[in-house]
């Protein structure tokens, strides 16, 4: 293997396996260098247990909050990044999310391009990850230059009641915009969708590739199709390193199988995710840029943004036999409601919940002084709700080394808005 190539893309997240998928055809030589391997394909997968008491998939890696306290970070170190396990509910944002928008807690700054920018790449990427939907039913949705190419994931029986007495509210609900392998006829996965539609979505890795992660539709068809992109798994890019005047990256250092090497290229694409991304620029300061690269503004690691998000448990006296629940929103409080002049959020269904999940995830506070709650009941008689707020940049809340320690300060914000949603 040479060790120059026209393009470098670390990360093999939906970001950089779009960016090798989009450049493969060029014929340019590409490497993809990707620090975990291919997530593991078991039953194992789909088990509750495994993903979220277990914590199989994480990274394992301890990082350090502002307080000194310990904690594994929600990442996954695989081939299609955090996608391997993401619920790929593929929202567009909406024309006013990039204009400046007043929060309770403070601005959201307007951004320096508009929607209508974006719009030709946002019909692109909904096309490669196979986005269902319908256009026309969210009433906050943004203008779009066709309809997806997928149609909407059916509701089952008791979503489409919800959905049926929310609009008799007032209120409209729509179809969650889905990135899923799923054929369907009359409501069921047909015997040759690669989706069979069952209830482990959220969370989960699918073991039959049946979601539209970033493996699945991006780096693993162009490896097929285009022998110029190579993939390295197991590649730590431990350091980009700069030439002796400081303007360009001579060198990509990456520690693979024990051992290190080094590669150049012409372009080099940074696409570790966001907190990854700002680590491997502070981690590559040197003598001409002592703050680490890119950061001459010390704006590398800060303003760091996350959704506020909860899960909203309803617990019904009837049990709720929907088996892939996860096909409605509603956007009507998105930017505010008839008491609250500002932006709430986005309310969503979310996987049908499992037993284990509730016990592992959602109520450890309870198990300190209850620690045999009926969860597995709790699961079968609950209908759940993923609330969305948005969260506002803050150069306080950062990621930085602290020597070899991995901080992340958060501190929340804009929990109003979140509550009310
Ligand atoms: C449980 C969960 C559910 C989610 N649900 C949704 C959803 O429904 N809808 C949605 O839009 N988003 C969702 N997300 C968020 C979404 O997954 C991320 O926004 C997306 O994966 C970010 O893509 P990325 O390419 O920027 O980074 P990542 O997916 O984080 O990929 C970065 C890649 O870089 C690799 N890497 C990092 N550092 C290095 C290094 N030094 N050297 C080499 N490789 C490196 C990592 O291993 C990883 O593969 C969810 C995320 C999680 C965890
Ligand atoms: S619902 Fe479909 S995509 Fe999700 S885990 Fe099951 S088979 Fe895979």
């Amino acid at each position: 293997m040479s060790h120059h190539y026209d393009v470098i893309i670390v990360g093999s997240g939906p970001g950089g396996a779009s960016v090798a998928h989009r450049l493969a055809p060029t014929g340019k030589r590409i490497l993809l260098l990707e620090r975990g391997g291919y997530l593991p394909r078991s039953p194992a997968n789909w088990d509750s247990q495994t993903v979220f008491v277990d914590g199989a998939y994480q990274a394992p890696e301890t990082w350090f909050g502002a307080d000194g306290r310990s904690f594994h970070p929600g990442l996954h170190y695989y081939v299609g990044g955090n996608s391997k396990v993401y619920g790929a509910a593929l929202f567009r944002m909406r024309e006013r999310d990039f204009g400046e928008i007043v929060h309770r807690d403070g601005i959201s700054p307007a951004w320096p391009l508009e929607y209508e920018v974006f719009e030709p790449y946002y019909a692109e990427a909904e096309k490669l990850f196979h986005v269902h939907g319908k256009r026309g039913e969210d009433p906050t949705e943004p203008f779009s230059s066709g309809p997806f190419s997928y149609p909407p994931v059916s509701h089952e029986p008791a979503i489409q009641a919800l959905s049926e007495s929310l609009a008799r509210d007032g209120l409209h609900p729509f179809h969650l915009p889905l990135g899923i392998l799923l054929d369907e006829k009359d409501g069921k996965a047909t015997p040759t969708s690669i989706c069979i539609r069952c209830d482990a979505f959220d969370g989960f890795p699918c073991l039959l590739n049946g979601k539209a992660d970033a493996q699945v539709m991006c780096v693993d068809p162009a490896l097929k199709a285009h022998p110029n992109l190579t993939l390295l798994t197991g590649a730590f890019v431990s350091k980009l390193e700069t030439d002796a005047n400081g303007r360009a990256i001579e060198g990509v250092r990456v520690t693979t199988e024990g051992r290190e090497r080094v590669f150049s290229a012409d372009i080099i694409v940074v696409a570790c995710g966001a907190l990854s991304s700002a680590l491997l620029l502070l981690r590559s300061a040197n003598d001409k840029h002592p703050n680490g690269l890119a950061n001459g503004s010390g704006q590398v690691g800060r303003n760091y943004m996350r959704h506020n998000q909860s899960i909203l448990m309803a617990l019904m006296r009837d049990s709720n036999d929907t088996v892939f629940q996860k096909t409605l929103a509603v956007s009507d409080y998105y930017f505010g409601a008839d008491d609250w002049e500002c932006p709430l959020g986005l309310i969503q269904m979310c996987a049908t919940s499992h037993g284990a999940q509730i016990r592992g995830e959602a109520l450890p506070g309870w198990l300190e002084w209850v620690p045999r709650k009926p969860f597995e009941e709790m699961a079968r008689h609950s209908m759940d709700f993923w609330l969305s707020s948005e969260d506002l940049p803050r150069p306080e809340n950062r990621i930085f080394y602290d020597r070899d320690r991995v901080v992340l300060d958060l501190r929340e914000g804009n929990m109003e808005a979140h509550h009310r949603l």
